[in-house]
């Protein structure tokens, strides 16, 4: 089959590789759309430490089932299907209590952080378990199913804040994950939402998505029109979607006291943590991780038009063309939105 793979860092190559085996507890998935993740793009140079080569990546995919593995059920071929970015253990402690997500030996498609090599779907085929497949709705595209693993981050951040009926929210990054964490906190109920990116272009599509009020980090109107909906207290909740020092430090400058910090770009390993801050305003600073079922909710909402994603798709190319899309995206030429590759 043909797969874009990681030959070394920085190099991308459009060749034949031997199609996956599947085990019994696994399926074939003929791949029809994969989106390109920025942890993708971040982990081309090495710099993120979890794609190291060779590697086929791609997590954020959808496509149709060439082939069952014995042991699974429930599943006919040509079924149309999207699964799960996370691969995780049925017979595991945390799984058992409802927290796959966070599973030991949990295992990431499309990603080699040093103890395991697991080929993803930037290739004609990929082999997924059985038990991490969702079916796509049938007025559900297969390039709109390629963005639900990303809508449901975004939908598992705002789960881990818990109610937001009224409530007044910040969100840092409009990149994929911010501009969905900005639409579906419109669908579950917060009264104001307002966006901190550096981009004018990504500003602009944060408006669109739902947000009341979107600038750059340091304009003051962010401040002024969070305090000026809560009675000068700032956000309830901030969503931060970057993973930068300064990202977070503001997601936390503008919560109010008692509030809620939901951390869920990691860009950088490390940041400077405004610890007095925290500590004195009594913040509740939560992280989030991947996806935790939330896939169906999402599939849900795309079916019956209530969540969009077409408007978040910057484009759609051959597969072949692979290695210069990431090239773009890497040197940030690429307009701002998901970039689909098709097989
Ligand atoms: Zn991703």
């Amino acid at each position: 089959m043909k797969a874009l793979v990681l030959e070394e860092y920085n190099t991308l190559v459009y060749r034949d590789v031997p199609a996956p085996e599947i085990a019994d507890h696994e399926v074939l998935v003929k791949v029809m759309a994969c989106g390109i993740c920025g942890s993708d793009v971040h982990g081309l140079d090495g710099s993120t430490g979890r794609r190291i080569p060779p590697l086929i990546m791609g997590h954020e995919a959808s496509g149709t089932i060439a082939e069952i593995g014995g042991k699974v059920s429930g599943w006919t071929k040509g079924d149309r299907v999207t699964f799960d970015s996370t691969v995780y253990p049925l017979d595991d402690w945390f799984t058992r209590r409802g927290l796959y997500n966070l599973s030991d030996n949990r295992e990431v498609i499309g990603v080699s952080p040093g103890n395991y090599r697991r080929h993803g779907a930037f290739a004609e085929f990929v082999a997924v378990p059985g038990h991490i497949l969702y079916g796509i709705p049938d007025n559900v595209s297969f390039e709109q199913a390629a963005m639900v693993e990303a809508a449901a981050v975004a939908l598992h951040a705002i789960n881990i804040s818990g109610t937001l009926d009224g409530e007044v929210c910040l969100v840092t990054g409009a990149g994929t994950i911010g501009l969905f964490i900005i639409k579906l906190l419109g669908i579950s109920g917060a009264s104001y939402v307002a966006a901190a990116d550096l981009d004018e272009k990504s500003l602009d599509m944060a408006l669109k998505a739902g947000a009341r009020l979107a600038c750059r980090p340091g304009d003051s109107r962010l401040e002024e029109g969070l305090c000026s909906r809560t009675g000068g207290r700032g956000a309830d909740v901030s969503f931060e979607a970057v993973g930068l020092t300064e990202t977070v430090d503001l997601a936390i400058r503008l919560a109010r006291k008692g509030g809620k910090v939901v951390l869920v770009g990691n860009r950088s390993p490390k940041i400077d943590f405004p610890l007095q801050t925290v500590v004195t305003r009594e913040l509740k600073v939560l992280g989030s991780c991947a996806i935790r079922g939330e896939y169906d909710r999402i599939l849900d909402l795309l079916a019956s038009g209530k969540l969009t994603v077409d408007d978040q798709v910057a484009a759609v190319a051959p597969l072949k063309e692979g290695a210069e899309w990431f090239r773009r995206l890497y040197n940030k030429q690429a307009p701002p939105g998901k970039v689909i590759l098709i097989p």
